[in-house]
């Protein structure tokens, strides 16, 4: 069996037009670190699964486009031989087949030696904490066990990359959340290279090194969570992380986050508004407010403040709390 090397990814001018004239994705550059955790986020349709595709090898991309793992050219490489794991939205297992089969099934095809693949199985039910259902059958599992199986199978052969496509979107609220955990840990221990699609921006906050905020085929920033949220290159990226709220000041747009802002006293503050709407959120409370220049605010403020729709109100925003656009401003602005 090949050894588990990570490896970094390099992408150059990779673009993607379907047979139908869809074009998923324009001529894209991109370079993943060998043992990074790098997200691709954004909309439903931007072209992450397309992407995550043409890195697998499971599509390829337009005439010029380069895919690099290392050093080595695998740009026509079929996926069985780029050992990498794939884990997916919809699970993609083998349904009447038992948890052990299904996470020996890539070792077999390897033709791993018995007793080696049944201490590597042993290992990964470990891990993912599913030895106590080895010999249940797919259609027998909940989601989250599912995905517990498809991850088990997909680093069991050691790949040297591992591509998830939106393995958490199926899951209800709370399993997500410890998924999430456990995938981030489990990454993280691996040391792997990993590709991890997701439209969800806390998701891609908890888990990327980096984000990839895609729009519409094309690359709207790659940074760091914080470089994203805090420093958005443009209106696209800082409208998709988080909430941004937009105010007139003395011929000039402030942009902040409604953490950043404050509720003061009518009169202070630098605009004035009514508060339309409040949100009580249990550790903290989100504000609605139209300003008198007929602006729409959210200001969020501790739990514990007394705050109620008609009231009056003045809105403070920390200076160091601005968001500046670090690329070319307004290109997409709402
Ligand atoms: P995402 O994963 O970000 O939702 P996709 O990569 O799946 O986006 O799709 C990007 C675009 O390419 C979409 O407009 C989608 O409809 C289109 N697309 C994806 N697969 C195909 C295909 N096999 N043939 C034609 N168009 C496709
Ligand atoms: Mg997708």
């Amino acid at each position: 069996m090949t050894s588990s090397t990570t490896t970094s990814i390099t992408i150059t001018s990779c673009a993607k037009t379907f047979a139908d004239g869809t074009r998923a994705l324009e001529p894209l550059d991109l370079s993943i670190q060998a043992g990074e955790t790098l997200v691709l986020l954004g909309p439903s349709g931007c072209g992450k699964t397309t992407l995550l595709r043409i890195i697998a090898g499971l599509e390829a991309p337009d005439r010029g486009g380069r895919v690099l793992f290392g050093e080595e050219d695998v740009t026509h490489l079929p996926i069985e031989r780029r050992n990498v794991g794939m884990v997916f939205q919809s699970y993609a297992l083998f349904p009447n087949m038992t948890v052990w089969d299904n996470v020996a099934y890539g070792l077999k095809v390897r033709r791993m030696d018995k007793a080696a693949m049944k201490q590597r199985v042993e290992e990964m039910l470990a891990m993912m904490h599913i030895d106590a259902l080895a010999d249940r059958r797919i259609d027998q599992l909940s989601g989250g066990q599912r995905q517990r199986v498809a991850l088990a199978r997909a680093i069991a052969a050691r790949p040297r990359v591992l591509l998830l496509d939106e393995p958490l979107t199926a899951l209800d609220a709370g399993l997500r959340d410890r998924l999430r955990g456990e995938i981030d840990a489990l990454l993280r221990s691996l040391g792997i290279t990993a590709v991890y699609v997701t439209h969800d921006q806390a998701e891609a906050m908890v888990l990327g090194d980096r984000i990839v905020v895609m729009s519409a085929g094309r690359i709207a920033q790659i940074g760091t969570p914080r470089d994203i949220y805090h420093a958005p290159a443009n209106a696209f990226v800082a409208d998709f992380i988080g909430t941004t709220n937009r105010l007139r000041h003395k011929d000039a747009t402030l942009v902040f986050r409604p953490e950043d802002a404050d509720l003061v006293p009518p009169g202070e503050g630098m605009a004035q508004g009514i508060i339309q709407v409040v949100h009580f959120l249990g550790d903290r409370q989100r504000v609605h407010l139209h300003t008198d220049d007929g602006e729409a605010v959210i200001v969020e403020i501790g739990s514990r403040r007394r705050v109620a729709p008609g009231q009056r109100s003045g809105i403070a925003v920390r200076p160091e709390g601005m968001v500046h656009l670090s690329g070319n401003a307004e290109e997409s602005a709402a």
